[in-house]
């Protein structure tokens, strides 16, 4: 390969950014004399309502945020690829994972063990366990220092900045054991999931995208079933909602909807922040309703009404399943389209074919860049959603006077900014914007 010391500067000055990025983010002097500014948004003569001086600043700081996370990762390990850096490593690995050299631990990852024997030949043949060994440990090895590359930015934004703009209520100890359990679970669930990538690459040589989007459709439906219950209680205390006003109130949402479910639980959100927020999660039977606990405390209970309202549309309208069939339908096109790439590609990256594990940090540039150019599409689908959810809300609620109320107290308290450019709306905005939301309710008042 050519050029091998550019890139290899270039990723050297990569580095710097990610370390003194947070710093020039912080010497900006914004996030010092957020303290200062008022969070209460105003209105125009019209009723319009005006972000807040707050939020307006917090934004100047995480626009710029969002757009380095977006690019600065691919350009990282493409820079890695090129200038021979996962090459080296696939090669120091394979040295240690020499069957008399390899360690307990690895020998133990490696095996194929009672797995091997339930295996076909073929496949223990087309992967060694030497090679398996030197697989995951590139997998986890890699994902490792991703997530040690985001530890400046992610500490700058959700400890210093979040209690710059009063946004946190969590000690220093606590932000780090949630990172270290995020991390932890990135690299269970992305290691081993890359790792299985180049497996079946191996055992499945030209048919591997057809298993490999199956596994990953039956992943996501699994981790969808035990996030509520396995990965949930590993961040907040999880109680089902008890307040006999508030759940009369569902069953009577619930009946008017004409569904059975009343599955609503309360998260102890307030240990960490202030913000508020809920979320409709689960599948069949295990689909529920969370709320923060920050949203019972401060709100009256016509807001919480509304705000249950529209988790009641997301469960009407199926968007968990919907947005899983989406999304496995997307990641297997995506694979094909991997498959493609890698074909065209191994040998101008000096890899020794297709699956070759030293490609992985290729492989995952371009399986962010992809997904970052499918974000505005992924998020004008999640607007879209969020659209019907809030007209759902609004026609079982009969409630437009508190669903206003509610969206302009929630900018107040989670520092939202109400309205943004066409593009970063296009780009960013999971929900349409705050003030298009109000609009719709306003509009209800009028038509109903
Ligand atoms: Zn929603």
């Amino acid at each position: 390969m050519r050029h091998q010391g550019v890139y290899r500067w270039t990723l050297f000055a990569l580095l710097i950014v990610i370390v003194i990025s947070p710093l020039l983010y912080w010497s900006t002097g914004i996030g010092q004399s957020a303290a200062g500014l008022s969070a209460e948004i105003s209105h125009q003569p019209d009723g319009t309502p005006v972000s807040s001086p707050k939020a307006m600043a917090l934004h100047r700081l995480s626009l710029p945020m969002r757009v380095e996370r977006l690019l600065i990762y691919p350009l990282l390990l493409i820079c890695f690829q090129l200038s021979g850096g996962s090459l080296a490593l696939r090669r120091w690995l394979e040295e240690r994972a020499q069957p008399g050299l390899s360690s307990r631990p690895t020998r133990l990852m490696g095996t194929w063990g009672w797995v091997g024997r339930l295996a076909p030949r073929t496949w223990r043949q087309r992967m060694p366990g030497r090679d398996l060994r030197v697989i995951l440990l590139l997998a986890l090895a890699l994902q490792v220092a991703l997530s040690l590359l985001e530890f400046p930015l992610d500490f700058y934004n959700g400890f210093v900045l979040a209690h710059q703009f009063g946004l946190s209520t969590q000690t220093l100890v606590g932000w780090a054991s949630d990172w270290s359990k995020n991390s932890l679970i990135a690299l269970v669930m992305n290691g081993l999931g890359w790792a299985g990538l180049y497996s079946l690459m191996r055992l499945v040589p030209h048919r591997w995208p057809i298993p490999a989007g199956a596994l990953m459709m039956l992943l996501s439906v699994v981790l969808v079933l035990i996030t509520p219950v396995l990965i949930t209680p590993l961040f907040y205390k999880v109680q089902p909602l008890v307040d006999p006003a508030l759940r009369a109130r569902i069953l009577t949402l619930a009946e008017r909807a004409g569904m059975d479910g009343d599955e609503v639980y309360v998260i102890n959100a307030s240990a960490k922040t202030t913000r508020v927020n809920a979320y409709f999660t689960g599948l069949g039977d295990a689909r529920r309703i969370v709320l923060y606990d920050t949203l019972l405390r401060g709100y009256t209970p016509d807001q919480v009404e509304v705000v249950l309202a529209h988790e009641m549309g997301h469960w009407y309208y199926r968007h968990v399943a919907v947005g899983l069939l989406g999304a496995g339908a997307a990641s297997w096109i995506g694979l094909f389209g991997l498959r493609w790439l890698l074909g065209r590609t191994w040998r101008l990256l000096g890899l020794s074919g297709p699956a070759d594990p030293a490609g992985l940090p290729y492989l995952m540039a371009a399986v962010a860049i992809v997904a970052a150019l499918a974000l505005p599409v992924q998020n004008s689908l999640s607007r879209y959603g969020e659209s019907q959810a809030d007209r759902f809300s609004l026609a079982l609620s009969q409630k437009p006077a508190a669903s206003v109320e509610l969206l302009e107290r929630l900018a107040v308290h989670n520092l939202s900014v109400v309205d943004a450019p066409a593009w970063e709306r296009f780009i960013f905005y999971t929900h349409p914007p705050i003030v298009e939301r109000i609009r719709m309710a306003e509009r209800h008042t009028e038509t109903n």
